[in-house]
């Protein structure tokens, strides 16, 4: 059987029926219960086959939809739905009540996890992606997505009857998906391209998939005009390495503005202001607005103000090691071909990446430094990861505090109509009057213990009975036959830990088995068993990663233990969706500090699983003693071994006296009280504020309307803006070495000061040709406990005192005011000079800065 072709037959679907069309080619489907009912009521099994409306279409006998056809009750029911689809898509929402808002943003990422019919994603990143564009369509924000089809998408796992993963790339028809190509008025698909070196080009194709309101563009190389390899481009994520990554985000980024301005104009979208790169990945998309401005008229440098004024960057990751880079004469070669990006220049290009600027290689280009370059705008992903970001990034604001750095956060979110379990979802519904289970009072007396207990365990007994479906599954595609004890695997009132991550090292997915002893005393324990579900891929580069899934894997093949705890392989959003509601309990185990956020966790909250995790990530942020429990981290370890050994323990400890006794102690009606108040009160505090809702309103508020307000400024009058901004910030770099603070006087305190008494403070600040207006001098005070160091620092302005004479004549300029003691202990402070522009996002923008010595 070699080279077998394929294509898809799309259904025809009777006429009384278009609205199944209309309804399976939106993505909303994905997160709407009503519609997947509809579905489901064709056909349950094949519905059950791939959770794929068009799929499912085209398996069902054309006898069962001349049938429906005939049903007027279905027909109607069918019409309904679409109806509803239409007046959401149409109806104003959250966003249409905001003023000064964008009138449209490009959100960029290089994968995006929608839904499983839809397989572009590798793991947490892409989810998250899909999880926002849900979220901004359910609160009417008008966004457009932007990535690449990939042909295989990310792998397909099996492991093999020695453990070892198994990576296969089905192919992909995007016939069969929920796609339509975006097409030119004369009906030809319109095209991107891309000027290669050699005298190459790249082609690619624009799908448009509808995720609700929202658009999502997927660029795709896979088309007769490009050269077979050039076909390959897309093929995979993340699939291949050095070239092949830079082709992939080369047409993402530059490709991905140019497939944007074709989109806005055939489908007749607003232009967005303000672009999002989330990830490094498309950190490109900068570079070719970049040069579509200079083809306007613009010079680099304000075009530079232009593209940073609009741009958002998220930073996802917590460790260098993680961050997306190139070798410098790879970008040479790709950034020398003058088509490119015409007017932009490779040592441009490579003035905003080189990781030199970090204290890194100089021969290295690394995609976060572009990032940061290029955006004004820039968050970390949880509190924690924003500090550690800043911290990572400090040297690209040399001469500020680690506090200061430009860098926010805010946290990630899941969306709550994907994540929650039907199950729950109905529960709410039907008792506390709606099914958002984010707003719904889950404390409410009209919610019994035994209703909500009925509903935990209906979760945990799918989550059985799945997780024996995919057990015997994988024995029957890797052995023949599934052996009779793959029946009996874990059990329906058993407490169930769950655990499914990549297999990325520093996430620890065999720190359980530090212990293996006592791992499945834990387990078997006659009166308070535990069993433990655990899924996860390994990069297909990964053998390290293979290995602990091999660990794994080998464990819970040994007979003892093997009902207790299976590896489901295969880790992806249908299996997530059974997975999380039916855990009691969400282990994650990562090194502090390298999980950016974790959002299975949150998914699991969201159906009121408790989580058992280290302070990383979301959890050090919302652990609040009460809604799970933290597993302390051993930072004053001597080396990792003995760091593993006391996490490891101390996860031991809680599992065996703290979760187990608290999860077996019954009422008389065999219901866990205690339990299910920690429950209710992690749905009803966890709930809202893990929502994606809360995510992108925050991004909305804090980083999109802010970018939004900036460019539509340096934008106005032709740039003019922009234009006066990219002057002014050349005259501040050329004139900063000559800015000081020559001299401080200080007066007004008795020798023994007390609260409420009043520092007098008169700098002396030399400001080269610089006048009072470019800058802004401030006393920095807080603390002082010792050494350079203050703490609860405040800031307050000196203004300029236009008569003061300077100390030394006409060359210095006075600055005067006064700071109020408000707080009695230690006091410390510093006069500082920073460039002031109304322009500027942030005083520590530009990296400089001027302190008294
Ligand atoms: C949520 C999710 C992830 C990411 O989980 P993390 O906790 O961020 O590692 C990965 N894969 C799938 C299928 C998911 O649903």
């Amino acid at each position: 059987m070699k080279a077998i072709r394929r294509f898809t037959v799309r259904a025809v679907i009777p006429e009384a029926l278009s609205a199944l069309e209309e309804l399976a080619l939106n993505l909303r489907w994905s997160w709407h219960r009503p519609t997947q009912r509809l579905f489901r009521a064709i056909s349950e099994e094949a519905w059950q086959a791939g959770h794929d409306p068009i799929q499912l279409l085209g398996a069902v006998e054309p006898a069962r939809l001349d049938e429906l056809a005939r049903d007027q009750g279905f027909v109607n029911w069918a019409n309904e739905l679409r109806d509803d689809l239409r007046r959401y898509i149409a109806e104003p929402r959250w966003y249409q009540g905001l003023e000064g808002a964008p009138e449209s943003v490009a959100y960029f990422s290089a994968e995006f996890g929608v839904a499983a019919a839809l397989p572009q994603y590798s793991g947490g990143l892409g989810i998250l992606a899909g999880d926002h564009l849900k979220s901004a369509s359910d609160l009417g924000i008008p966004l457009i997505g932007v990535g690449l089809f990939y042909r295989s998408g990310y792998f397909k796992q099996s492991i093999s009857a020695d453990g070892w993963q198994q990576e296969s790339y089905p192919v992909l028809d995007p016939d069969g998906l929920p796609l339509s190509v975006l097409r030119q008025p004369d009906g030809m698909a319109a095209r991107v391209s891309l000027a290669l070196p050699d005298n190459r080009v790249l082609y690619a194709r624009v799908w448009v998939a509808d995720v609700g309101r929202v658009k999502l563009l997927m660029l795709d190389t896979n088309i007769r005009q490009n050269d077979e390899d050039l076909r390959s481009v897309t093929d995979r994520l993340y699939g291949g390495g050095g070239e092949h990554r830079l082709l992939q985000e080369l047409l993402l980024g530059i490709g991905g503005v140019r497939a944007l301005d074709l989109a806005v104009e055939l489908l007749g979208l607003k232009r967005p202001t303000v672009f999002h790169t989330n990830e490094g990945h498309s950190g490109f998309q900068g570079l070719e607005r970049i040069s579509n401005l200079i083809g306007d008229g613009l010079s680099f440098d304000e075009a530079l103000q232009v593209v940073r004024a609009g741009t958002v960057f998220t930073t996802h990751t917590p460790v260098p090691a993680g961050i997306d880079r190139f070798e410098v004469p790879l970008m040479q070669r790709y950034f020398s071909t003058a088509e490119l990006l015409p007017g932009v220049s490779f040592e441009q290009v490579l003035g905003l990446g080189v990781e030199s600027q970090m204290g890194g290689p100089g021969n290295v280009f690394n995609m976060a430094v572009l990032g940061l370059r290029l955006g004004q705008h820039a968050n970390g992903v949880a509190k924690l990861h924003g500090a550690v970001s800043r911290e990572m990034f400090s040297p690209l604001w040399p001469g500020f505090d680690v506090a200061e750095v430009p860098i926010t956060s805010v946290t990630n979110g899941v969306h709550a109509p994907t994540w929650v379990d039907t199950t729950l979802a109905a529960l709410a519904e039907e008792v506390l009057g709606s099914a958002d289970t984010t707003r719904v009072d889950w404390n409410s007396e009209a919610l019994t213990n035994a209703q909500l207990w009925a509903a935990r365990n209906e979760m945990r007994a799918a989550l059985v009975a799945d997780a024996r479906r995919r057990v015997r599954a994988a024995h029957e595609t890797t052995g023949g036959i599934a052996p009779a004890w793959t029946e009996r695997v874990l059990e329906p009132s058993t407490l169930t830990i769950g655990f499914a991550r990549r297999g990325a090292t520093y996430k620890r997915l065999t720190l359980m088995l530090h212990d293996k002893e006592r791992l499945k005393s834990i387990l078997v324990n006659p009166e308070r068993p535990v069993q433990i579900v655990i899924a996860g891929k390994a990069h297909p580069a990964d053998d390290d990663g293979k290995r602990l899934i091999q660990e794994i894997y080998d464990f819970a093949d040994t007979p003892e233990v093997r009902d207790h705890i299976v590896f489901l392989p295969n880790y992806d959003i249908t299996m997530a969706q059974t997975l999380y509601p039916g855990t009691d309990v969400w282990l994650n185990n990562p090194l502090r500090p390298m999980e950016a956020c974790g959002t299975s966790g949150m998914k699991a909250a969201l159906n009121g699983s408790l989580n058992l995790s280290i302070l990383d990530g979301w959890w050090d942020e919302y652990f609040d003693g009460e809604n799970g429990w933290a597993i302390p981290s051993a930072d004053a370890a001597g080396d990792a071994g003995e760091r593993d050994a006391l996490e490891a323990n101390a996860l031991y400890d809680l599992i065996e006296h703290q979760i187990a006794p608290l999860f077996y102690e019954r009422d008389a009606d065999d219901v866990p009280a205690q339990w299910l108040t920690r429950v209710r009160y992690v749905l009803s505090t966890l709930s809202p504020q893990l929502s994606a809702d809360r995510m992108v309103q925050q991004y909305v508020t804090e980083l999109y309307s802010p970018a939004h307000k900036l460019a539509v400024k340096v934008e106005a009058d032709s740039w003019a803006a922009a234009r006066s901004l990219a002057a002014w910030k050349a005259r501040i770099a050329a004139e900063w070495p000559r800015v000081s603070v020559a001299h401080v006087e200080s007066g007004g305190l008795d020798s023994v000061p007390q609260v409420g008494d009043e520092l007098h403070l008169r700098a002396h600040v030399t400001l080269g040709a610089l006048t009072p207006e470019d800058v802004r001098v401030e006393v920095v005070y807080g603390h002082s406990e010792s050494g350079d160091e203050l703490s609860a620092v405040r800031a307050s302005d000196l203004d300029v005192e236009p008569d003061a004479a300077g100390l030394d004549g006409a060359q210095a300029t006075v600055f005067g005011g006064t700071v109020k003691l408000d707080r009695a202990g230690s006091f410390g402070y510093t006069v500082r000079v920073l460039p002031r522009n109304e322009l500027l996002a942030s005083p520590a923008e530009l990296g400089l800065v001027a302190s008294a010595h």
